[in-house]
């Protein structure tokens, strides 16, 4: 799960992070009472910003021209202004794809006076089976390009987690980025908390670009996490209710909404044939060998070991409500899973659907017998594959009709 960048801030500041002072907005008259606010209290400058699960944003530009989902306002009345101008506005990064995403909610807080900014962020190094902590002096930038291009501007501190991060980590990081003298310090503090973040809200990521050197109104130079985004361990979400909360059901397909609610595992693709499968490995293989014989998935669909009728169902109806689907690729092997509970579930879900569109089964294992004389005396128009390979052939045949 993704949280956006308010939320993220929240739980950083929780641990210690030094923030920016913002509020979330979702009205133009939040947003103004929000700038008055910082106006009021001897503020000259503010920042709104558009609140997507997407990166990119202060150089994305919203479908009707206007650019930038990050401004900067000299007034409350320039804050009224962007807050129209944003709010219920869609905006296209270089993250969201063309599509773009709806700004339902703003950032407003007080503009920092920015002297350098850094790159900061804690994951997981599944390469290494550990916690690394990753740092660059070019921050606010695209880190992608600066690991292309300048790989050695990259800092890698890989934490030993059954010890837990330890103050030589953390000075490792800030010396490496130039701090010196008071805040080389506060850059060690400021390490530690954000890994401590990263590991107490069981986060698969904590990224802070840019992590700033701001001067302050007495001139007095500090650090601060000034962007920030969190993504989390779906599995761990249970043991973290007040994360769970901040879920954003706007920033999710309705169909992978639709699929959790049925618990089953799908993951829209852009392709034409839709595959409906037991087990993650074998979803894999099944868009693998589709991909091979010159078809494109529709999706990743896996609907578990041992899925009920009504989950079968589920699955179809969301796999028939992508339009682009032309043929529908179902491929079992019934381990634990019973091939006549598929089979079963599969005709069901044809009556249900009025299913048109080709239907291609390759159905192996526990119960097959069963499995295939339901299919055959259900009087559904289905396409049998003898091997996996023969069926991924014809659902790429019958897609390309
Ligand atoms: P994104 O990464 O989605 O473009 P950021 O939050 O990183 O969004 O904002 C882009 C840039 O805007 C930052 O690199 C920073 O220079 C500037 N910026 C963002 N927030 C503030 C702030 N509170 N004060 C001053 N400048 C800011
Ligand atoms: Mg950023």
């Amino acid at each position: 799960m993704n949280i956006h960048e308010y939320q993220a801030k929240q739980l950083l500041k929780q641990h210690g992070v030094a923030v920016p002072t913002g509020e979330p907005c979702k009205t133009v008259a939040e947003a103004t009472t929000a700038a008055q606010k910082i106006f009021g209290g001897g503020g000259t400058l503010a920042v709104i910003k558009a609140q997507i699960h997407a990166g990119g944003r202060g150089k994305g530009t919203f479908k009707d021209g206007f650019k930038g989902g990050v401004k900067l306002a000299k007034s409350a009345d320039e804050v009224t202004a962007l807050a129209k101008t944003m709010l219920g506005n869609v905006l296209v990064t270089k993250q969201t794809g063309p599509e773009g995403r709806q700004v339902n909610t703003l950032l407003v807080a007080g503009a920092e006076t920015i002297k350098k900014e850094f790159y900061l962020a804690v994951l997981l190094d599944r390469a290494n089976s550990r916690p690394l902590i990753m740092a660059s002096t070019e921050g606010g930038v695209d880190i992608e390009e600066v690991a292309e291009k300048t790989p050695e501007k990259i800092i890698k501190e890989h934490i030993d987690p059954a010890v837990g991060i330890q103050p030589y980590n953390a000075r490792n990081v800030a010396a490496a980025l130039g701090l010196k003298g008071e805040l080389f310090g506060q850059a060690c503090k400021l390490i530690t908390a954000v890994y401590r973040t990263w590991w107490e809200c069981d986060a698969s990521m904590v990224e802070i670009n840019p992590l700033c050197i701001v001067e302050g109104a007495d001139g007095k130079e500090s650090l601060m996490a000034v962007d920030a985004k969190i993504g989390l361990d779906d599995n761990a979400l249970y043991r973290h209710a007040d994360i769970l909360a901040m879920r954003d059901l706007n920033e999710e397909s309705p169909l992978e909404i639709e699929a959790s609610k049925f618990n089953l595992n799908y993951i829209k693709l852009d392709g034409s044939i839709a595959c409906l499968v037991n087990g993650a490995g074998l979803a894999m293989a099944t868009m693998d060998i589709v991909q091979y014989y010159g078809g494109s998935p529709a999706n990743f669909l896996d609907v578990g070991g041992g899925a009920s009728k009504e989950q079968v169902t589920a699955a179809f109806k969301i796999i028939l409500s992508d339009p682009h689907v032309k043929a529908i690729f179902v491929n079992i092997f019934g381990g634990i899973m019973d091939c006549n509970v598929i089979a079963t579930g599969i005709v069901a879900a044809v009556k249900e659907t009025g299913l048109k569109l080709p239907l291609i089964v390759r159905l192996e294992g526990n119960n097959v017998a069963a499995g295939r004389t339901t299919l055959a005396q259900s009087g559904v128009a289905i396409i049998n594959g003898d091997s996996m390979a023969d069926a991924a052939q014809k659902a790429v045949k019958a897609a390309s009709h």
